[in-house]
């Protein structure tokens, strides 16, 4: 990849980490990405990858991929894996610097004991709630246990027999001593490990007692050498208590933490737990469900690296949370596939269309422009025959005014091909317009002596005898709100979106598109971009609508009057 410096505004993070450079408080630029692998990751995550491994590629430092992997009930060798899949996607590289805080276990109860040794952590034998309960408010300090000021001894003994497996789950906590009365709650004694007799998906059943965030988190970074250590602002509360515990543990490095705001997008779900909710409960169809912000869906929705990170440049790096228009995101993909689809024609809603003065038979093999964009990307046949499929949007019976496609007694222009002209209409018991009848008008052929003649609309069209039939899959957001919006005893899956997925069958689309391979991109002409569905896989073309168009009129007609 090249270095972004050029490209990628500056921010605040981008400043602290040049001065750190520049006065000589670092010699090089280490980051982490530290994903939990407790789920897939999401666009925001995509967010903090583009920024710690776009700091290292910037300074020619190094990003690592670090597991953060202290929580035994909920993570899983499945999400390390696609973890690493996505990272990959998205365009980084951790140059073989991956690792995993379990890795860390050893090390970091040699660094608890060391606390303990110091009088700077004590065992507590008190029940979960009555710690929360000492814990004070917000306004009131809290009380201490009566376990504090165990001794030294009493605390080391009591700490390698929670290791050994003593104890059962809950009886007994490993506590910093700081400070109960502090005002900030951070700092009131904060839990660094429990008991949990749970078996790990590393580890095994090496390990009953395993380490907060709190505590493995500032340790992780200080072993690894991380310079920068970037995270979300709900951490900015817990940076004192990130310095103490490097500082009192001897750590070898004193990494710098620094916050910035998450990405949050406007009527989808963003945290694990809520994505978790929606696979499980069976209300998407998986992790990559294309609606999801997931990496996975995204991608499978058709989405290029190339536009999660611009827009994830663009969106830029703040200190206050925000929420942004989900339209954002998609005027970047537009904006990518837009120079690099190639477009093509689909019919999504079908009407048969037979000319009756063009030959029976009689098949022609018309030029179409693939890329009007990129010009290298050449031209491709489309085959034309006397029946075609047009959409059912594109005719009415009774045009409304301004209507300018076809209805019966009006001329359109057929993409590529011929001016037609609507004769009849044929219709159902329902009065629903089936088929309609047109002639063309042989001269308006590109190259021919009416090439230029202007109609006020031009159309898309497959023939009938060579379209593909083809399922296509219509998105639109997850949820009919935001969750901001949502009252906190309210069942927040009541505000899905019933129409965010929309299922379309019996399209037909031109004969080129047999080629298509999963995941290959296309702009459907007049109607947006549309990437090939891994359900291709079962036997019948599949798409995903990436996202629609806009302007299409404005853009066709336009491109239209200037021949
Ligand atoms: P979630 O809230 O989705 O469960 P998390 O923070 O628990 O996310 P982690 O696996 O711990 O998930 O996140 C790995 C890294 O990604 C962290 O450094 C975290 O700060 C960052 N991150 C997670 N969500 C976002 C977001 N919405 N915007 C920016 N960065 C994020
Ligand atoms: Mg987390």
């Amino acid at each position: 990849m090249t270095t972004p410096e050029s490209s990628i505004p500056s921010n605040f993070i981008r400043d602290i980490v040049a001065e750190d450079l520049k006065s000589g408080k670092r010699a090089q630029v280490v980051t982490r990405f530290p994903p939990e692998p407790n789920g897939y990751l999401h666009i925001g995550h995509a967010k903090s990858i583009g920024l710690n491994f776009g700091l290292a590629i910037e300074h020619h430092g190094i990003c690592h991929l670090r597991f953060d992997d202290t929580n035994p009930e909920t993570e899983d060798p499945e999400y390390v894996q696609a973890i690493q899949d996505d990272v990959r996607w998205l365009g980084f590289d951790w140059h073989g610097k991956m690792f995993f805080a379990s890795d860390y276990f050893e090390k970091l109860y040699q660094f608890a004991e060391r606390l303990i040794q110091k009088g700077r952590a004590y065992v507590d034998s008190s029940s979960a709630e009555d710690i929360r309960k000492r814990r004070g408010t917000l306004t009131e300090p809290g009380t201490d246990s009566p376990h504090r000021n165990r001794s030294i001894e009493e605390n080391l003994a009591l700490f390698r027999r929670m290791k050994a497996g003593e104890f059962a789950d809950g009886t007994h906590v490993l506590r910093a001593k700081i400070d109960m009365a502090s005002p900030n709650i951070n700092l009131r004694d904060p839990v660094f490990y429990r008991i949990r007799k749970a078996t790990h998906y590393r580890t095994g059943d090496a390990w009953c007692i395993y380490p907060s965030y709190d505590y493995a988190h500032p340790l992780s970074d200080a072993l690894e050498g991380i310079t920068h250590s970037i995270c979300t602002l709900e951490f900015e509360d817990h940076r004192p208590l990130y310095d103490w515990v490097v500082e009192q543990a001897d750590a070898p490095h004193r990494p710098r933490q620094i916050e910035f705001a998450r990405l949050n997008l406007t009527n989808t779900v963003m945290s694990k737990r809520k994505l978790l909710e929606l696979v499980e409960k069976n209300l998407v169809s998986g992790w990559d469900d294309p609606r999801l912000p997931t990496i996975k869906g995204l991608r499978r929705r058709g989405y290029t690296p190339e536009a999660i990170r611009a827009f994830c440049e663009a969106i830029g790096v703040a200190k206050r949370d925000a929420t942004i228009e989900m339209a954002m995101l998609e005027h970047f993909i537009r904006e990518d596939l837009n120079r690099r689809a190639a477009r093509v024609m689909a019919v999504l809603r079908p009407l048969k269309v037979v000319i009756d003065n063009y030959p029976e038979g009689q098949v022609e093999e018309l030029d179409a422009v693939n890329n009007p964009e990129d010009p290298g990307a050449g031209t491709r046949k489309v085959p034309f025959s006397r029946t075609i499929y047009i959409e059912q949007d594109d005719f009415r019976e009774v045009p409304p005014p301004k209507f300018f496609r076809l209805s019966p007694g009006k001329e359109v222009r057929l993409r590529y091909a011929y001016i037609v002209k609507c004769e009849s209409v044929v219709k159902n018991e329902r009065g629903e317009a089936i088929e309609v009848r047109c002639t063309y008008d042989p001269e308006t052929k590109s190259g021919g002596p009416q090439a230029g003649r202007k109609v006020k609309a031009t159309i898309h069209w497959v023939s009938a005898k060579h379209a593909l039939d083809a399922d296509v899959r219509l998105y639109e957001p997850l949820l009919k709100t935001d969750l901001s919006k949502v009252p906190a005893d309210h069942d927040w899956t009541l505000y899905l979106n019933p129409h965010s997925l929309e299922k379309l069958t019996g399209c037909k689309v031109e004969p080129g598109l047999l080629k298509g391979k999963i995941g290959d991109r296309y702009q459907f002409e007049r109607q947006g971009y549309y990437c090939v569905d891994p359900d291709t896989a079962k036997g019948l073309l599949t798409f995903n609508r990436t996202v629609p168009l806009r302007d299409t009129w404005a853009k066709i007609e336009k491109a239209q009057q200037e021949g």
